[in-house]
């Protein structure tokens, strides 16, 4: 019943009413720098979850790991791509999110100079990929910009203190230049940027050694080892659950704001209070030590997220307490861990 004369009677294909992307997809195309990592293999989930989008994840592996993007793996709406962001890339998309950097300390003070270059040169070429093509690109700095700061809670006019010669300048002193050259193509080439201001962000797939005070704490509980608060163990940290996040940067995306917006969770803890509470959740026996701290550490750091209530009708839902019990239950099932 299908023979060449009714092939040859159908009429061509009719373009749809509906074209999300420019290209020759029917989905929105959007590139995740950094999809690989914690927050970005998230990010993907969600943006992949949508149906409506195809996702080109271009991630080196530095921090990052296929592991995080494995349920995407031979879906056809997926790509991966081996592709450090220094060097130049092509690929025709509709939107950028541009998060590939190492952001824990460990990670970011091991290659210091690889470091500044990913900030530089990785965001002026996804700038360039953004201007060739015409695609809107949200870059993710962070609270890291307002340093160690002398206003507190942190508003977006604030313009920072921050160390220009110190071991952490590569991070934040990078996203500083980051920031500067997203609004440099934004004023001299009409790109269309968003600049999301992230503050600490927790959750399941974090690495596991990245040194960062919540990995630490869950797996030093876990593996029955002292927490390492440090020194003085009174400094405050906000943190974010990361569903929480990703509900930020897709909103950031889709509004009308270049931003910089903050984007974190206004409650505030001492580092103290959280290896109290990791104690509490994990093994009512655990200890906690006070070791050194790392230079130029901030003393605190609080988001004010009024701009982001107001622009992007967003808020944090998940408190601390709430948020904790799943990143352990996920250390808990990689560490093999189940007492
Ligand atoms: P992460 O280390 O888990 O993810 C970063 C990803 O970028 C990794 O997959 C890594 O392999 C990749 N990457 C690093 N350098 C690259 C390069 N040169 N080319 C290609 N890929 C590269 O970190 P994360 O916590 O998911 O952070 C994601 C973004 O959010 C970063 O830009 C970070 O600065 C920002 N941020 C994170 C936090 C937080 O608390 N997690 C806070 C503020 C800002
Ligand atoms: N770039 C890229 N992909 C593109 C277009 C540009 O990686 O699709 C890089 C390009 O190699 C350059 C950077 O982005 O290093 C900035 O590009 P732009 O066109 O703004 O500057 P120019 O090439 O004129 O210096
Ligand atoms: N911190 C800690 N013990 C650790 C790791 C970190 O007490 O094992 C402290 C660190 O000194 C800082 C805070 O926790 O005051 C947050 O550190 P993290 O590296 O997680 O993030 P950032 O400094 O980028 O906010």
């Amino acid at each position: 019943s299908s023979s060449p004369s009714l092939h040859l009677a159908r009429s061509p294909p009719q373009p749809s009413p509906i074209r999300l992307s420019k290209f020759a997809s029917q989905k929105m195309r959007i590139l995740v720098t950094g999809g690989a990592g914690f927050i970005g293999s998230h990010l993907v989930d969600r943006l992949m979850e949508a149906g409506t989008n195809e996702v080109i994840v271009a991630d080196n592996f530095f921090s990052g790991t296929k592991d995080n993007l494995r349920r995407w793996i031979g879906h056809p709406d997926f790509e991966l791509l081996r592709h450090d962001v220094t060097e130049p890339l092509l690929v025709e998309v509709d939107q950028i999110y541009h998060l590939a950097c190492p952001a824990s300390p460990i990670f970011y003070k091991y290659n210091p100079v690889k470091t500044i270059k990913t900030n530089v040169m990785g965001t002026l070429n996804m700038l360039g990929l953004a201007k060739r093509v015409g695609a809107r690109i949200l870059l993710t700095s962070t609270s890291e910009v307002y340093g160690d700061p002398l206003e507190h809670p942190q508003k977006e006019e604030y313009w920072g203190n921050v160390n220009p010669i110190g071991v952490r300048s590569c991070y934040d002193e990078g996203k500083r230049v980051a920031e500067t050259l997203m609004f440099d193509y934004h004023r001299q080439h009409g790109i269309e940027i968003r600049i999301a201001r992230i503050f600490n962000t927790y959750g399941p797939r974090m690495n596991i050694d990245d040194g960062r005070v919540v990995s630490n704490f869950i797996a030093q509980a876990l593996r029955g080892e002292t927490m390492t608060v440090q020194a003085p163990g009174s400094q405050t940290r906000s943190f974010c659950y990361v569903s929480d996040l990703v509900d930020g940067l897709i909103k950031l995306m889709a509004c009308d704001d270049t931003g910089p917006i903050n984007l974190g969770n206004p409650g505030e803890f001492t580092i103290l209070e959280l290896a109290e509470a990791v104690r509490e959740l994990v093994d009512s026996s655990a200890k906690w030590k006070v070791v050194d701290n790392t230079p130029d550490d901030p003393r605190k750091r609080k988001p004010d997220i009024t701009k982001a209530k107001s622009i992007l009708k967003w808020e944090p839902k998940v408190a601390l307490r709430d948020g904790l019990p799943l990143m352990v239950e996920d250390f808990r099932s990689r560490l093999g861990i189940h007492k």
